[in-house]
């Protein structure tokens, strides 16, 4: 399955972390790239490109300000919109179908999602009914899409990086490409 997250509203400085760790959690749970919106950030854009650079992995980042035509394009190109909304349907209940596409973009807002958003989307999906975090939905939803897959031992060799981790019981086990 090919992952392409979209954040919606990117503002500085206030979501500064918050995009941050969307872009992380996109990486580490199976997306290939992320593009986002809202206020331009080379400091965002440079954190994740240090990680990539460190831990691995093809992820890019790019900023497009023109959300909706973007969403229009992706959807031309055949990517499935699926978009994380406390008002969506519940995950549990759409999970099956998710786990199948081939070709996702997976969008997650800010503050005000644009209505023409809910309407582009081939699925609006609730994490639950509560309003949360983008960071909460995009890693619940990447992990029922992928169907805990990310999870497994086997998918960090998918990224390759300088750094890798072996588990350990009680210390961090940091191992170093030469
Ligand atoms: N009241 C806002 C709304 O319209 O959903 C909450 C915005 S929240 C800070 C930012 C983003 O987190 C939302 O646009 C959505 O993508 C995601 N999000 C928050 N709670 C969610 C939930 N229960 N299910 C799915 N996505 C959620």
């Amino acid at each position: 399955m090919e992952i392409v997250v979209l954040r919606l509203g990117h503002r500085l400085p206030r979501d500064e972390r918050i995009s941050t760790h969307v872009c992380l959690v996109a990486r580490a749970f199976g997306a290939s790239s992320i593009i986002y919106s809202g206020q331009k950030d080379h400091s965002l854009e440079k954190s994740v490109g240090t990680i990539v650079d460190n831990w691995g992995g093809d992820f890019s980042v790019e900023y497009d300000n023109a959300a909706i035509g973007r969403i229009k394009r992706l959807k031309k190109e055949g990517y499935t919109v699926v978009h994380a909304s406390m008002y969506g349907e519940p995950v549990e209940e759409k999970k099956g179908e998710l786990a199948k596409l081939e070709k996702t973009l997976v969008v997650v807002g800010g503050e005000k999602v644009p209505p023409e958003v809910y309407e582009l989307a081939n699925f609006n999906v609730a994490v639950g009914s509560q309003p949360h975090s983008e960071v909460a939905a995009l890693a619940i939803l990447l992990d029922r899409m992928m169907e805990g897959r990310e999870l497994e031992r086997g998918f960090d060799s998918n990224f390759g990086g300088k750094i890798r981790l072996e588990p350990s019981k009680k210390w961090k086990n940091i191992i170093k490409k030469e």
